[in-house]
């Protein structure tokens, strides 16, 4: 079982690679990578693959996925998503735990486990509620939910209030040394706010969401995180103002990571006057100035990972007045391509720093480098992605693999067509 993809563009942030050159893997593992491995031993008798100087790199890892599964899979399922996710070049997903019912037992963390291994696709990594029934009272069993699979825990969607149950579970959670991944905003800031609160908001007549509102909870939960000693990951960071917290938070050593999401350094809140609920998630797209905050902090190394926050909603949930739509939009298939446009090739970052974001850097967060993910460094899983740079893709339906098809960048023409995705030496996407 051996297989030797040469002619390849590599890149692979970790280990300082970006060069032509082959991959060969044995038993789903890679036994050479660069310059020699065309010429390995081992790669006589080998399955071959010429890329054509395509970019091949570690396989994408998104930290945000909401696969809806148990409870609304009229949105998505796990075998949809898992589709989604290998269509868009990710080989391991993580995903929230804001399902009906909430994943905050082994039975919910097993049934989703047991449903990833029946898509067979790419990788699952459940996230577990920080508090039972996510109602922000009482901690939920991290052992345990640990034990059964669960990588961090999250109340994503809804924000935990109460400072003295945050406190509590960086606290636990630094013993454990997993995550905390907050969903930052102050519900008595954000109201009955549908969009962003500035100058598109007021023109409009539309009730907004402060930028202090997800800012105060940042910051309250960054001192917490000092206290602790707890490591804090801020989810979807939308603001200039929790990107300098975080800067500054880096700056003193406390234990903070954070994810910004493609939306987030794509569009601006003037969007909504289109009144379309496409436009519409949470946190909300907001003005300019943010967009660059953005922009800047995933150059400078605030960033530590690019998540999708992969949110699936059906046409009747977003098909309605911009106050009662649904908040969200998917990510996972135009993750990548946003990325290259946007961000590489209008050279903001480089393609190996924005591989980075999108696979390295979200591992070392979740900590699955210590399963050797993230990386093609010999010996670890080969779990990889093959690129086109050169074919330009555009976001239609039939592009689209996931169940839902809510998102703001219907007919955008984007570079970067995925042309194979393999986990652990296994293709489960392209022919
Ligand atoms: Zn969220």
């Amino acid at each position: 079982m051996s297989l030797l993809i040469h002619n390849a563009r590599i890149v692979d942030p970790v280990l300082k690679l970006d060069g032509q050159g082959a991959l060969l893997v044995v038993d789903g593992h890679v036994a050479a990578i660069g310059d020699g491995a065309a010429s390995d031993p081992r790669a006589q008798g080998a399955e071959r693959l010429d890329a054509c100087g395509a970019l091949l790199m570690p396989g994408l890892i998104d930290l945000h996925v909401h696969f809806r599964e148990p409870g609304q899979t009229a949105k998505e399922s796990i075998a949809t998503g898992s589709r989604a996710a290998v269509a868009g070049g990710f080989t391991a997903v993580c995903a929230m735990a804001n399902t009906k019912p909430v994943n905050d037992s082994v039975a919910v963390t097993e049934l989703t486990l047991s449903r990833a291994r029946a898509a067979n696709l790419c990788r699952y990594f459940p996230l577990a509620t920080v508090t039972k029934g996510m109602e922000g009272e009482e901690l939920s069993d991290f052992g345990t939910l640990m034990g059964a699979g669960c990588v961090a825990f999250s109340d994503d969607g809804r924000p935990i209030m109460n400072a003295a149950i945050m406190r509590r579970a960086l606290k636990y959670t630094s013993w454990l040394d997993v995550p905390i991944v907050a969903h930052e905003e102050d519900l008595n800031l954000v109201g009955k706010g549908c969009m962003n609160e500035g100058e598109v908001s007021a023109r409009l007549g539309c009730l907004g969401i402060p930028s202090a509102a997800e800012e105060v909870m940042v910051a309250r939960d960054i001192m917490l995180a000092e206290y602790t000693g707890g490591h804090l990951h801020l989810a979807h960071l939308s603001t200039k103002g929790s990107l300098r917290l975080v800067r500054e938070a880096k700056k003193n050593g406390i234990r903070v990571t954070c994810e910004v999401a493609p939306h987030h350094f794509a569009l601006t809140d003037k969007e909504l006057m289109r009144f379309d609920a496409d436009y519409k998630m949470n946190p909300p797209l907001r003005s300019q100035a943010d967009l660059d905050a953005v922009m800047e902090a995933l150059a400078d190394g605030t960033v530590d990972a690019i998540a999708t926050d992969h949110a699936p909603h059906t046409w009747d949930d977003k098909e309605c007045e911009l106050q009662l739509a649904a908040f969200g939009i998917i990510g996972l298939e135009t993750a990548l391509p946003l990325t290259l446009e946007l961000l590489v090739n209008r050279k903001v970052i480089s393609l190996t720093r924005a591989i980075e974001l999108l696979s390295s850097g979200p591992a070392r967060v979740f900590r699955l480098d210590r399963k050797g993910l993230g990386s093609l460094a010999v010996g670890n899983p080969a779990d990889f992605t093959l690129v086109d740079l050169d074919v330009r893709i555009t976001i239609d339906r039939a592009f689209i693999q996931s169940k839902s098809f809510n998102t703001p960048f219907k007919d955008w023409t984007l570079p970067g067509k995925v042309l194979g995705t393999w986990v652990e030496g296994r293709r489960v996407w392209g022919v």
